[in-house]
C-alpha cells in the first residue's frame, strides 16, 4: 500500500499544527489564557441566532450581505470594501492564498502571532521573520527593505499589547511596496486604529475579529476592510459558504449594538489599567498594553526573573485554577506571562494568587 506520507506534498511533511490556548474541561476556572471577553455577547445576538435556527435547512448567503452591510455602516465604509471570514484566521488565510506563495514571500515580526508563519508554510514558501527588539516597537526600514509581497503588522501587538500609532502605520504604508496587512484583532481596546488610512492607501488591509471586543470567539466571525480591488481578489479564493447562517445573523446583530459593546470595552480598559498598576506595584515589568491582555515579567522578591520564574508562576496559578499563557522558546517572551483582562473580580483573584506566590 502506498503510504499517505508518500502521497503528501513534500513541504507538508515537515509542518506542525498550530496549538491554540487550552480550553480546560470542567467548571471553576478563571480563564485568562486566550483573550476572550469576560462578558456575554449583546442580547440582540441571542435573539438573532434564535430566529435564524428555523432556516438552517437552507444554505446561507454566500456573501454574508447583512453582516457586511452592518460592518460597512459601523465603520463608515462602502460594503464593497468589506469581506467576511470564519474568524479573522480565515481572512489571514485568504490573504496568504491570494498574495503569497512560492517566489512571493509573506513577512511578519517576531515575536508575534505565530499562525502567520503556519499559513505561509502551507504554501511551501516560508515566512520572512523580522525580529522586534525588547520594546516590541517595529522598525520600519527592515520591513520596507525585506521586499516581501505581503506583510503582517499586528497592532496592538500580540503578545505585548503595544500599539503602532496610526501615523507610523501611514509611514509604513507609504514606503512599503507590497500589501500591508494590519491585524487589528485587539484594536477594539486601543486608542487608535488604521481604518481612516484605507481611503489613502489602496494596498492597505485591516483585519478585525468579533472574537475579542464582541465576545463572540465561539461564533467564528471576522472581517477585512480594504480597497474593493483587494476585496475582489480575496473573494475569489474564499470558500463560498465560509460563514454559516447563525454566524451571519449573530454577527450582524452584534455590529448593530454599538452602545452595548462600547460599555464593555470601556470596562475592560478600566480593568486593564488597574491590573497594570497592580502588577507594576509588585515589581513586574509590564508593557503598556492597548489590548485586552497584559504582558508581564514575574519577579521574585529576591529580584529573580526569567523563564523559570515565569513558568513557576504559571504553574502556581494553574493550581489555583487560574489559566494564563506562557510562550516558551523565545528569550523575548519566555520570561513573561500573557494575562487576559477578565472581570474586576477575576483580576482581584489573580493578583491575590500572585501575592500568595510572592510569599
Ligand atoms: N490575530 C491575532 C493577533 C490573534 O491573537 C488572534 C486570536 N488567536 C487572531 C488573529 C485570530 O482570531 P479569530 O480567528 O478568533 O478571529
Amino acid at each position: 500500500m502506498v503510504s499517505p506520507e508518500r502521497l503528501a506534498l513534500p513541504h507538508v511533511l515537515s509542518l506542525t499544527p498550530y496549538i491554540p490556548g487550552a480550553q480546560p474541561p470542567g467548571a471553576g476556572w478563571i480563564k485568562l489564557n486566550t483573550n476572550e471577553c469576560p462578558y456575554p455577547p449583546s442580547p440582540l445576538v441571542d435573539a438573532a441566532i434564535a430566529s435564524e435556527i428555523e432556516r438552517l435547512r437552507l444554505y446561507p448567503d454566500s456573501r454574508a450581505d447583512v453582516f457586511r452591510k452592518a460592518v460597512a455602516t459601523y465603520h463608515g465604509v462602502d460594503v464593497a470594501q468589506v469581506i467576511a471570514g470564519n474568524g479573522s484566521d480565515d481572512l489571514l488565510n485568504l490573504l496568504v492564498r491570494a498574495f503569497s506563495g512560492p517566489g512571493k514571500p509573506a513577512g511578519m515580526n517576531t515575536p508575534s502571532y505565530t499562525y502567520y508563519a503556519n499559513l505561509a508554510a502551507f504554501t511551501g514558501q516560508p515566512i520572512v521573520e523580522i525580529p522586534l527588539g525588547p520594546s516590541m516597537v517595529p522598525d520600519l526600514a527592515p520591513i520596507v527593505e525585506s521586499n516581501v509581497n505581503l506583510f503582517f503588522l499586528c497592532s496592538p501587538h500580540a503578545p505585548s499589547g503595544v500599539a503602532v500609532p496610526r501615523a507610523i502605520v501611514a509611514d509604513l504604508a507609504r514606503a512599503f511596496s507590497g500589501l500591508l496587512v494590519v491585524d487589528e484583532a485587539y484594536a477594539g481596546f486601543a486608542d487608535d486604529d488604521a481604518i481612516p488610512l484605507l481611503c489613502e492607501f489602496p494596498r492597505l488591509v485591516v483585519v478585525r475579529t468579533l472574537s475579542k471586543s464582541h465576545a463572540l470567539a465561539g461564533l467564528r466571525v471576522g472581517y477585512a476592510l480594504a480597497h474593493p480591488d483587494v476585496i475582489r481578489l480575496l473573494d475569489v479564493v474564499r470558500d463560498f459558504y465560509n460563514l454559516d447562517r447563525l454566524a451571519i445573523a449573530g454577527a450582524a446583530a452584534a455590529m448593530s449594538d454599538a452602545a452595548y459593546y462600547q460599555a464593555i470595552r470601556a470596562t475592560v480598559r478600566q480593568t486593564r489599567s488597574t491590573t497594570l498598576d497592580s502588577l507594576r506595584a509588585r515589581g513586574f515589568a509590564t508593557y503598556e498594553s492597548q489590548a485586552n491582555f497584559v504582558f508581564t515579567e514575574p519577579r521574585r522578591p529576591t529580584g529573580e526573573c526569567g523563564a523559570q520564574v515565569a513558568r513557576g508562576l504559571f504553574d502556581f496559578l494553574e493550581t489555583r485554577k487560574i489559566l494564563v499563557r506562557h510562550f516558551r522558546g523565545d528569550p523575548r517572551t519566555e520570561g513573561h506571562l500573557r494575562i487576559t483582562i477578565g472581570t474586576p473580580e477575576d483580576m482581584v483573584a489573580m493578583v491575590s494568587a500572585i501575592d500568595d506566590w510572592l510569599r
